[in-house]
């Protein structure tokens, strides 16, 4: 049985002194320990969130990884770097896509990174508006899977053994124009094909595949009632406590029907 996963993503908004009070805030409103939760606050604010978070149940998520373990880059911030203060990374956003171009073959070596160090990575995928338009969004996302994933899945290392897609279409993102939950749930197959077959013994059936794009507490039950979606990566509502208790909420309903399918 897959977990519902409801991630947080707050992107480049709160100061360190107003994100360990919101964390806490979004904590409270969303006790459910039938929901994995993470809050991927801006890097300087990780360390306050993690305080604000310790025994909620609620982990902590960096929003981003540099591919290589130390060296010569200013402001970058290594795997190493992040341990004790998150437990998950963001890999591959399509925000960091467009403005760092981060390429497949550089999110690859940030996966080898976030799994080395014993980080839960959210590899993002998705297609441009454009790409859909055109017929190309499953090729689009497959392509990006087997550039992300391929070199790992050959190596000794193999891939994060906890590894999470966020199926995040880039014309979604930001926009308050959400996906049909069943094209989402159409991708998330998709995507469980591309997995089996570059070589996931399961073909991606234990894999937890998140909706991310326009997600509200009015539209994620869209998302949840389709069996091959196992949550949401959130953006913009994320900083929203009564938005995060209403998805959250929504979450909890699928994952108690889901303990109850497995008896
Ligand atoms: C995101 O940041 O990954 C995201 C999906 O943002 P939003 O929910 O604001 O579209």
């Amino acid at each position: 049985m897959r977990p519902v996963i409801i991630a947080a993503n707050w992107k480049m908004h709160t100061v360190p002194s107003e994100a360990g009070p919101l964390a806490a805030t979004i904590a409270a409103r969303t006790a459910d320990p039938d929901v994995s939760r993470v809050i991927c606050p801006p890097f300087v604010a990780l360390a306050d969130v993690r305080d604000a978070l310790a025994g909620t149940g609620v982990a902590v998520g960096a929003q981003n990884v540099h591919h290589e373990l130390a060296g010569a880059h200013t402001g970058e911030v290594s795997a190493p770097m992040l341990v004790g203060l998150a437990t998950w990374v963001i890999v591959g956003h399509s925000e960091r896509r467009r403005d760092n171009g981060e390429t497949d073959e550089l999110i690859a070596r940030k996966l080898d990174r976030a799994r080395d160090a014993g980080l839960r990575p959210i590899l993002c995928v998705g297609e441009q508006l454009a790409e859909r338009e055109a017929g190309r969004a499953e090729a689009v996302v497959d392509g990006q899977l087997r550039g992300a994933l391929a070199a790992a899945l050959r190596s000794d290392a193999g891939p994060a053994p906890d590894l999470v897609i966020a199926y995040e279409p880039v014309w979604a993102i930001g926009t308050g124009r959400n996906a049909f939950g069943s094209d989402a749930a159409a991708m998330a197959d998709a995507i469980r094909d591309t997995l089996g077959r570059i070589g996931f013994v399961d073909g991606g059936a234990g894999m937890p595949i998140l909706y991310g794009g326009s997600v509200t507490a009015a539209n994620i039950g869209e998302f949840l009632a389709e069996p091959a979606i196992d949550g949401a990566l959130v953006g913009g509502a994320s900083l929203k406590p009564d938005e995060m208790a209403g998805i959250v909420g929504r979450a909890g309903v699928t994952a108690r029907a889901r303990l109850a399918a497995v008896g």
